[in-house]
Formats: C-alpha cells, sequence, structure tokens
C-alpha cells in the first residue's frame, strides 16, 4: 500500500536520535554509548516511526473515508449539548481565531495519546513500551474511537520508559505535525475528485497524570 515506517536508531540512554547531523556516528555525542550492541549492526534500540503524511493521504484517497473527515462540519447535529470536540468552545475558538485553518474542513483536528504498556505481560510493569497514537476528530463518534481510524503513529521501545526525554523520541511525529500546521502539503480529495492543501493541527493530548508531566514539556 505504499505505506512505509521508519527504524530510527537511538542511544539507549534517550539522548539522541541517529538522524539528521548524527545519522552516521558510531556513538552516541552525548553519553559516548555505542550505538551498537556487541556485535556490529545490531542496534542497541530503535525507534518505530511510521510517516503520518502517507498514512492521511490515503485516508483522503478513499471517496467514503473522505466524505467522513468532514462530519463535524457537514454531518453534526447541533443541539447544544457537548457530544464530541466539535461541539466544544475549543473548536469555535479556533474557528473564529485561525479563520484560515477553520475554514477548511477537510484540515484535521487531532488528538494524541500515549501511555506505557509492557508488550509481554499485562501485569508486570518492568517493560515499558509507549506507542503514540493519532485520533482524527474530524469524524463522528461513532468512528473517531475506532481501531480502524486510530493510527499509530510511532513506538517507543523499552525496557525502560521514555520520561521527559519523549521530546527527542517525538522529534520525527513533530516534525511532520510542524510541516502541515505551518504550510500544509497537497492531498488527494476522492470525494470531490481534486486537490487541495491539507493541513492538520494537534487539538488535544490524552494521557494519564504522570504521562502529563512528560508531554507538558514539549
Ligand atoms: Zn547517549
Amino acid at each position: 500500500m505504499g505505506l512505509r515506517y521508519e527504524k530510527i536508531h537511538v542511544c539507549p540512554n534517550d539522548c539522541i536520535l541517529y538522524r539528521n547531523e548524527n545519522e552516521s556516528a558510531k556513538s552516541c555525542p552525548e553519553c559516548n554509548l555505542s550505538r551498537y550492541k556487541k556485535k556490529e549492526g545490531v542496534p542497541a534500540k530503535v525507534l518505530g516511526y511510521f510517516p503520518i503524511i502517507p498514512r492521511f493521504k490515503r485516508m483522503y484517497s478513499d471517496p467514503v473515508d473522505a466524505e467522513k473527515l468532514t462530519w463535524h462540519k457537514f454531518g453534526r447535529k447541533k443541539v447544544g449539548l457537548l457530544r464530541h470536540p466539535a461541539d466544544s468552545p475549543q473548536w469555535r475558538f479556533i474557528d473564529g481565531q485561525l479563520p484560515d485553518f477553520g475554514s477548511e474542513e477537510r484540515n484535521l483536528r487531532l488528538g494524541l495519546s500515549t501511555d506505557g504498556m509492557n508488550s509481554y505481560s499485562s501485569l508486570s510493569s518492568i517493560h515499558s513500551t509507549w506507542p503514540v497514537m493519532l485520533v482524527a476528530y474530524n469524524l463522528p463518534p461513532s468512528l473517531c474511537m475506532k481501531r480502524k481510524y486510530i493510527m499509530l503513529s510511532m513506538l517507543i521501545s523499552g525496557p525502560k520508559q521514555p520520561g521527559n526525554d519523549i521530546d527527542e523520541y517525538l522529534a520525527p511525529l513533530i516534525n511532520d505535525l510542524k510541516l502541515l500546521w505551518e504550510e500544509g502539503v497537497e492531498v488527494f480529495d476522492a470525494n470531490r475528485n481534486e486537490m487541495f492543501n491539507f493541513r492538520a493541527m494537534l487539538f488535544c493530548t490524552i494521557q494519564d497524570y504522570p504521562a502529563y508531566g512528560n508531554l507538558s514539556i514539549l
């Protein structure tokens, strides 16, 4: 389907990602720890990033999904009750204060959710892997929390939780989110059969209280 993923090597002490200026480094410039396990070529720690822009393009390449992504504007019944984030003052604030973003109903308002989980055992907390999920709140309440529409954007592998160093890990995702916020990308809308400048914003984050502390430093 052309939806690739990136394996990015990481310093096991969470100092840096081996990308950009550190792409070819063999050891961490901050803590000197080797990039590899004893055997050369086997990375000590890997971050999985699933680039989001091709996946948003794919959502709009399906006419049914493309129409569903405008539900908040055309399908939502406005009855004065708070039944979806689109009914919230925050949503209306964006429409009012950022009209160049809010007036294009196909621009996505995203929720980011993350927490530690143990992929090996549900009871032990020794191992902590952090999946980073994105939710598109343009979708109706019956869909936005469905597995099909929740997007895994990143997998921060354990064994220890990233803590405040989560900002290092989130950098590739934040780069893409910045591009989508500042400039946007050209996307084909299969429902209206046209190209448009697609943008997205981080509307909210969903986490428990300890993760709130980690994410709030972003
Ligand atoms: Zn390091």
